[in-house]
């Protein structure tokens, strides 16, 4: 039987809103990135009690929505950093893991073109770097072996290195595969639930932290603090401040998918000290991405495009794939890297304290997820969290919205068991009616239009949601009991 919008409104309230908050838990991880996710997802297969607390109304709508979205190898990490380590183990652990969760993932592999004589001979020097972090398979490539395999490179080119396992993962679905697993399997998410202050009680109430939102006060024995960009205010909270976040920003240029073609490869420059540089890639989704840039700001919330950014952008993509410049621009976005003064991940026990900081996760995070929880983790139990595996761990499956594996309006087995997956509601990405109530109806519900956009791809194409976004709304408010005007954010919730 279906739910009615009213009955899923209140459920979402009980469930998703404001979960069992009055009995303390034995972890609370705050901040619902693609991170604090996984590393709830990690606890979940313990018998603990385990609460992610999120400021925001969705799981993921921080950096890990606004990224290049490339499975790293961690080839050009600094060999001993803990990033580096995070990064080889991520790869492996999600590279597994991504195909059995329904999480698109294509393993197009990468080439680092040298532009330039300096840049020819760092190459062999990167591919040694590379050995020394556990990464063995990159080979250097002459300027003929590149140009065969990616014809449209602009002229110029010295030579290249050839990555072969970086890949293209879905940025969207991982963290929310994540929360999806975490919730099913125990863990309470509460969302638009901000932590504001902590208090912390000694003896004899065993340090239990009491973490303060605008709902309600969450009491928690242990607290790990994955809260991105805002994590040195985290930090703070708990009496410490060995690390300072100002924002890394990048922007980056989507092209239409029928630029797709000119493209086989992830195209990656030289890095620099600041940043892995602008890359052309394509993307899970089908499109070309150009970007990104990397411009140190003082505002967190520093997420608008910049004319200087992207004239830049233009510019170094012009000479990396020419033709893409002829190409239609199908959006541009922004991200912020939680950038800090130190050169790797932040990441510190406070056992005594019964407090991890999860801090610094710049540009890899999406990658190392699955390795940084497992690491945490690790700390936590030698922190004194006493661990012991469920019998039982339920593995969810996430609905595709890659490119790569069949969608819902091409199986005819699907739209004969429910038509609403043969009615496309974005004619663009060729998103269904039945997806948008399934996102409606999930365990981590869409409730806004962003969150049908991360859960479908619906108003992500090249008309940016001009055709559907009334369509889409409309059955989002349906299905979740608000008006229109609230999912579209012009009125009030009903
Ligand atoms: C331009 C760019 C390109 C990148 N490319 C790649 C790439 O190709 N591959 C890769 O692996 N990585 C890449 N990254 C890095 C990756 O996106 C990040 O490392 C990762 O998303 C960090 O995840 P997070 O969970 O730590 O942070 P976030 O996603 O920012 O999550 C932190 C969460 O904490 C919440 N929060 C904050 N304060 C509080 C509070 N007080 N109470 C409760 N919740 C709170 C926030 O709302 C947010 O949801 C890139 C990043 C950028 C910016």
């Amino acid at each position: 039987m279906r739910e009615c919008g009213a009955e899923f409104a209140t459920r979402i309230r009980q469930i998703i809103r404001m979960p069992e908050l009055s009995a303390p838990y034995d972890v609370a991880v705050i901040g619902a990135g693609v991170v604090g996710s996984a590393i709830a997802r990690e606890l979940a297969q313990y018998r603990v009690r385990c609460v992610l607390l999120e400021a925001a109304g969705d799981v993921g709508t921080g950096t890990s929505k606004a990224n290049t979205a490339i499975l790293h190898t961690g080839f050009d990490a600094k060999p001993g950093t803990l990033e580096a380590r995070l990064v080889r183990r991520g790869h492996a652990l999600l590279g597994a893991h991504a195909p059995s969760a329904g999480i698109p993932l294509e393993r197009v592999g990468a080439l680092l073109v040298a532009w330039d004589d300096e840049q020819l001979a760092a190459l062999p020097h990167i591919a040694d770097r590379a050995a020394q972090t556990g990464y063995a398979a990159a080979r250097l490539l002459s300027a003929a072996d590149l140009y065969a395999r990616e014809p449209q490179l602009g002229p110029g080119a010295r030579g290249a290195l050839s990555v072969p396992d970086e890949g293209l993962i879905c940025p969207f679905t991982t963290p929310l595969a994540f929360a999806t697993e975490a919730v099913v399997n125990g863990v309470a998410l509460a969302l638009d639930s901000p932590v504001e202050a902590v208090q912390t009680a000694s003896a004899p109430l065993q340090h239990l932290h009491a973490l303060r939102t605008p709902h309600a006060t969450v009491q928690a024995r242990y607290v790990v603090n994955a809260a991105g960009l805002y994590a040195d205010a985290i930090d703070r909270l708990f009496g410490h401040a060995a690390f300072t976040v100002t924002p890394r920003r990048g922007e980056l240029i989507v092209f239409d998918k029928l630029a797709r073609p000119l493209l086989r490869h992830i195209v990656l420059p030289v890095p620099t000290r600041l940043s892995k540089g602008v890359l052309v890639s394509p993307t899970v989704f089908g499109n070309i991405v150009l970007g990104p840039t990397a411009e140190d700001v003082a505002d967190k919330r520093a997420t608008a495009s910049t004319a200087a950014g992207l004239a830049a952008l233009c510019e170094k993509g012009h000479r990396i794939v020419p033709a893409l410049l002829d190409e239609e621009v199908t959006a541009v976005y922004v991200g912020l890297r939680a950038a800090t003064e130190h050169a790797d991940y932040q990441i510190s026990f406070h056992p005594a304290q019964r407090y991890v900081c999860v801090g610094g996760i710049r540009s890899t995070g999406l990658t190392a997820s699955m390795a940084i929880a497992e690491y945490v983790v690790e700390g936590l139990a030698d922190a004194g969290l006493p661990l012991e595996r469920k019998d039982e761990f339920h593995s969810v499956r996430m609905p595709n919205i890659g490119d790569a594996a069949p969608r819902p309006y091409q199986s005819a087995e699907l739209i004969a068991a429910n038509p609403d997956y043969g009615r496309i509601v974005c004619h663009c990405e060729r998103v269904t009616r039945g997806e948008i109530l399934a996102a409606v109806r999930a365990t981590v519900p869409a409730r806004s239009l962003d969150g049908v956009r991360r859960r479908t791809r619906a108003l992500l194409g090249r008309c940016q949601g001009f055709y559907c976004s009334a369509s889409v709304a409309r059955l989002l408010a349906d299905a979740s009991g608000q008006t229109v005007e609230a999912v579209l954010g012009v009125g009030e919730t009903r």
